[in-house]
């Protein structure tokens, strides 16, 4: 480009030369996406002003919501104190105390925490240690992944393998080191059979994996605690345990990927004891860490299993996962101040108390036609909308996203189904404003259709 070029505004800016991380290619720079110009509380105000209730808490991750002075004077004083070292020949204070906190937070004696840059990395490096941990105790066929259908746990190769997804992927996968379970969703359960026999029918069918694989080719569980981007999926009741107990047995890792359940949204540190009653080996976390501010990720694991390959039967073999910005001191500030508002604002008190409002408000859009199904858990749901073929639920759903849109609320659509996860701190007040416009939405949206 010459530096003659006259200059553009932002939206053509981005029209031009930004490649969103969800691109249409055959709309590539026709996608009419808002531009933000700032956010406070759980508001964005886009190029005109206009306030809108920012209904995915940006994706999945502005619990504390915006424009936290706090969280400005923290970041700004540890870039003048130190805004960089290197994570292989020294430490930096708030990464050791991020994680002496964290491992506070986490259950049981999930008490060593490896940081990385966000979710993918995070999902990325805790596979990786399934593979260290399996060499180094000599067990090298013992690798492959079971994932469950409709999950999403990232964007690197091996994350996105571990995501299968009712859409078609135009990306390869490292397929045969992936073995895919069924989804826990009510929806597939035989008509008939109850939440707690779904619940042992799902841990039946992992047997029969098991046994068909061979538990020496099975090297780690990965599980969301609410299916997010899927679909927003809550299990029965007595899955975790099973499927804990299961993996126990066999000596497959049990990871949870609390990624979206992670700080807060379900009203809990970490929902792994507190929602699915298991203590997981190992927890990966991201996104509600520095409540989005900035880019960090990371997982908890226990030190039961890192006791069984660490010292003199590890000799020569680093856990090397060498990223150069592993325990950014900028990041681990900002997530310390933004535990320390969790803590001063009982955020995870606030949550607990608002959730079966929210959740209630969800269930009564149970009321139109065009919903099919209102699914959640703590402060994340979701609405899916009727449509006879992925077309018109692709459509539907957009629709729905477009009228939220010009009535003052973001939603986040996926496919057919718009998902909630506001920002932690919203009010009762604020919910009712936010479910009041999302039925209106789908009043318009079913007058569209007429
Ligand atoms: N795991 C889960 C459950 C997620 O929902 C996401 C992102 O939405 C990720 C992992 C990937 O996180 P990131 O986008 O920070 O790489």
């Amino acid at each position: 480009m010459s530096v003659t070029e006259p200059q553009t505004t932002s939206s053509e800016a981005a029209r031009r030369h930004l490649l969103s991380p969800a691109e249409d290619m055959a709309k590539l720079g026709s996608a009419a996406r808002p531009l933000l110009r700032h956010a406070e509380g759980i508001h964005l105000f886009d190029a005109d002003g206009r306030a809108l209730i920012d209904g995915p808490g940006g994706m999945w991750c502005s619990q504390i919501g915006y424009g936290r002075q706090e969280m400005a004077d923290a970041i700004a004083s540890q870039v003048m104190a130190l805004p960089y070292n290197s994570p292989w020949h020294s430490i930096n204070g708030p990464a050791a105390e991020l994680a002496r906190r964290i491992a506070t937070l986490t259950p049981g004696d999930l008490d060593h925490i490896f940081f990385t840059t966000g979710g993918s990395t995070a999902v990325d490096s805790a596979l990786r240690f399934v593979q260290y941990f399996n060499n180094v105790l000599e067990r090298p066929a013992k690798k492959k992944i079971l994932v469950r259908y409709r999950s999403y746990h990232g964007s690197t190769e091996l994350a996105a393998s571990c995501s299968p997804r009712p859409q078609a992927s135009p990306f390869d996968t490292a397929d045969p080191k992936i073995v895919v379970l069924s989804s826990p969703d009510a929806r597939d359960r035989p008509a008939g059979m109850s939440e707690e026999e779904h619940g042992l029918a799902l841990a039946a069918e992992f047997e029969r994996v098991i046994a068909r694989e061979g538990a020496e080719t099975l090297g780690a569980f990965i599980a969301e605690p609410v299916q997010a981007s899927g679909g927003v999926i809550v299990p029965p009741a007595n899955y975790f345990a099973l499927m804990r107990a299961i993996c126990a047995q066999h000596d497959i890792l049990f990871i949870a990927d609390e990624v979206v359940t992670g700080f807060g949204r379900l009203g809990h540190w970490f929902a792994s004891e507190a929602v699915m009653g298991i203590v997981p080996d190992l927890i990966v976390f991201a996104k509600g860490v520095t409540s989005g501010y900035v880019p960090m990720g990371g997982f908890a694991i226990s030190d039961r299993i890192l006791a069984r390959v660490s010292g003199e039967h590890a000799k020569g073999r680093y856990f090397s996962n060498g990223y150069t910005y592993s325990g950014h001191p900028v990041a681990a500030a900002a997530a310390l101040a933004n535990i320390a508002i969790f803590e001063r604002e009982e955020i995870l008190a606030h949550v607990r108390a608002v959730a079966p409002h929210f959740q209630a408000g969800l269930r009564a859009l149970r009321r139109y036609r065009l919903v099919t199904d209102v699914r959640g858990a703590g402060l994340v749901g979701c609405v899916e909308c009727a449509g006879d073929d992925d077309a018109m639920k692709q459509a539907i759903g957009a629709r729905v996203d477009r009228h939220c849109q010009e009535l003052g609320l973001v939603v986040r659509p996926i496919v057919n189904n718009c998902v909630l996860s506001p920002p932690l701190i919203i009010k009762r007040a604020e919910i009712d404003q936010m479910m009041d416009i999302l039925a209106k939405a789908i009043e318009l949206t079913e007058a569209d259709l007429m």
